[in-house]
């Protein structure tokens, strides 16, 4: 019996709901997205999973998956115009982009994907159900409308970014959606459907850095320095992008959330009374990576042998290793993670580090080969390039992860029931640091001060060796306050597994959002 057959019962194909997926071409939205495809899959809807060349190529493992254990899931692979926009030939995912002025028009690109999809969607039976896209694929809503169906969006931000974004985003259409802060806070009122402005010029009347920003209203205390907010994404040339995306997420009426209800419930239940949307928390989606072969394959080939790295890992104690891994976008300036590197070093601990630093920074590479690596050797795994995050983090012998904060990221360490040390770069990772480290209790912070732009160089050093040696210490100190932290992320582990096993919320959530997408598109067919 295949997957889809288990759950879905003796649907025939014309009693099944077709949900289409457009995710954005990063990683960190991508695989959640292919995540998302197998889980409505297993539910028993029908998938189109919209991609490029490229993309496909990377998440071959996936499709193979999918393909061996009869998903229904049809990987539709369009052409991506990047010439035609002034991208470099095969240039298809925004962690290929050379510079963040190319932004611009690989957005461009995206949009054009608009036709070929639509004349791609003409030929389905069953016709499309509803499309989950991207936030950043506003070109996506005419489609929808095209076709009278809803369109879903999802931005791959946990619950409590998504409502700390929520109160500053819509009354200004000068910045990019992964702005967690401008200028001002704004609620919608979805009774008289408008942005109400309750909180104007927010970081310009703040002179000093250090002072601290208050999120008026927000359901638990939250406050970041005016440094660790991320403000405006500066790329230029994108306004009226934003605004067709400001536009567009305005007009869907549901929200998909990477989460599960009984880790934020608090803040899912103040997003949809603020926005009037309907939120389906479908989370945590990489728990339908199973077995290790998936768990390996996910979002790229991995750079390093899984078996060995399993064999490496196998010959550790359990609860001894620390993850480093800094998601697939983040860049951390070599002088800073040679200081991390020296940290890891003195703290002693065992320690698996990803580094992607490779051709960009030769220096660190020199720096590794001459005597780093040799001194570590016994303790220390070092894998450059694409790592099989998920696969590692799971494995016994992890202890604590450090992580830059990516949602993604978090949720897999909360999945993991690991605690972790906290270092966030940029946009909504330091809104996600204040969820582990004030709310669930969970992590550490390393101390990162400041916010590193998206496509800016980091230029000094600033967590030092000393800040990582005592943040692993806490992490793993025997005192009472940290058993207790690694008892909490262990509960979280059990909590977020028990959502997506049979009868738990975000298994049943699976289970509604086709139901109410199927009775949608027939009251309105
Ligand atoms: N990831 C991975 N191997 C890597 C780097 C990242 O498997 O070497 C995965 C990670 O498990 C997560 C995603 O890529 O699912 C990164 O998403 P996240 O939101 O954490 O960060 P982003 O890359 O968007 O900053």
């Amino acid at each position: 019996t295949s997957a889809g057959q288990a759950l879905s019962g003796s649907l025939d194909a014309s009693e099944r709901t077709h949900f289409v997926l457009v995710p954005l071409m990063a990683q960190g939205h991508t695989i959640p997205m292919t995540d998302m495809a197998c889980l409505l899959a297993k539910h028993g809807a029908q998938v189109s999973f919209i991609t490029t060349p490229v993309n496909a190529s990377r998440m071959a493992g996936f499709i193979t998956h999918a393909a061996e254990t009869g998903l229904t899931i049809q990987f539709v692979e369009l052409h991506f115009p990047a010439v035609e926009f002034g991208l470099p030939d095969g240039c298809e995912n925004a962690d290929m982009l050379q510079s963040i002025d190319q932004f611009k028009n690989f957005m461009e690109a995206c949009a054009a994907l608009r036709d070929p999809l639509r004349a791609y969607l003409r030929q389905q039976h069953p016709s499309p159900t509803c499309i989950i896209s991207d936030v950043s694929h506003w070109w996506t809503g005419d489609i929808a409308r095209e076709f009278g169906i809803p369109r879903l969006s999802f931005n791959g931000f946990c619950g409590f970014a998504y409502l700390a974004r929520i109160k500053e985003k819509y009354q200004s259409e000068n910045y990019y959606s992964t702005t967690v802060l401008s200028n001002s806070v704004s609620v919608y009122t979805p009774v008289s459907n408008r942005y109400m402005i309750v909180h104007d010029n927010l970081l310009e009347n703040v002179e000093n850095e250090n002072d601290i920003i208050n999120f008026p209203g927000f359901p638990t205390p939250l406050e970041l320095t005016k440094a660790r907010c991320p403000g405006t994404i500066s790329v230029n040339g994108v306004e009226q992008i934003r605004k067709n995306m400001n536009e567009e997420e305005m007009r869907s009426t549901d929200v998909v959330i990477n989460t599960f209800q009984e880790l934020e419930a608090l803040y899912i239940e103040s997003f949809e009374q603020i926005t009037g949307k309907k939120v389906w928390t479908v989370g945590p989606m990489c728990l339908c990576n199973q077995d290790n072969n998936t768990m390996a394959a996910r979002g790229n080939k991995a750079s390093v042998d899984e078996a060995q790295c399993l064999r490496w890992l196998d010959s550790m104690k359990p609860g001894s290793v620390i993850f480093v891994s800094f998601g697939s976008l983040a860049c951390t300036a070599p002088q800073q993670l040679v200081e991390l590197g020296l940290g890891l070093e003195a703290s002693k601990k065992p320690f698996i580090w990803v580094i992607k630093a490779g051709d960009k920074f030769p220096e660190v590479e020199e720096w590794l080969a001459e005597g780093f690596e040799e001194r570590v050797k016994d303790r220390g795994l070092i894998i450059r390039g694409w790592a099989p995050q998920v696969m590692i983090l799971w494995h016994k012998a992890i202890a604590g992860f450090m992580t830059h904060c990516g949602w993604n990221s978090t949720i897999e360490g909360i999945c993991a029931g690991t605690p972790m040390i906290t270092w966030p770069h940029f946009a909504e990772q330091f809104v996600n640091e204040r969820l582990v480290v004030d709310v669930l209790k969970t992590g550490v912070e390393v101390g990162v001060k400041a916010v590193t732009q998206w496509g800016q160089e980091q230029t000094e050093v600033t967590v030092t060796r000393d800040a990582v040696e005592t943040a692993v210490s806490k992490l793993m100190d025997k005192g009472e306050a940290a058993e207790e932290m690694r008892m909490r992320a262990k509960e979280f582990g059990v909590k977020a597994r028990r959502a997506l096993e049979e009868g738990g919320s975000s298994y049943n959530n699976i289970n509604l959002l086709i139901q109410e997408m199927g009775n949608r598109a027939n009251a309105s067919g």
